[in-house]
């Protein structure tokens, strides 16, 4: 089976993902662009029980209601996304991929808070309501 491994910027968390990603998209909203201070941030989607820690526990915070943001508390890499919402799925961002060129995004959520200068060139579709 595929397995998908990551880590921050420091290694001090380093996690896994077995089988392949439910989704991946990216996220133009104004939450996720504060929240990683990128452009548009690109999650990489997966069930829970297919994704484990390997090394160290991410430090969280409630970023909304219903939203837990996690970061590497040593190097402050931002580790992932969990909500409410999608109660059975953890979002990793999918930069700390090792194998992030693998991971290829299947969609723009939340397009209408997009940066007016950033252009969506490629053919993945755009959702404009979330
Ligand atoms: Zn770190
Ligand atoms: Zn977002």
């Amino acid at each position: 089976m595929t397995t998908f491994k990551g880590a921050c910027r420091c290694g001090a968390i380093q996690f896994e993902i077995e089988g392949d990603p439910k989704w991946i998209a990216h996220c133009h909203c104004s939450d996720c662009r504060r929240a990683t201070g990128a452009a548009v941030s690109t999650y990489v989607g997966a069930e829970k029980a297919n994704a484990k820690f390997l090394v160290g526990t991410p430090s969280r915070y409630a970023s909304s209601k219903g939203v837990t943001r996690s970061f590497c508390g040593a190097c402050g890499t931002p580790i992932a996304y969990q909500g409410d919402r999608w109660p059975s799925e953890i979002h990793f961002f999918v930069g700390l991929f090792e194998r992030a060129d693998e991971l290829v995004p299947q969609g723009h959520a939340y397009a209408a808070e997009k940066l007016p200068w950033l252009h969506i060139v490629d053919e993945a579709p755009i959702d404009s309501a979330d």
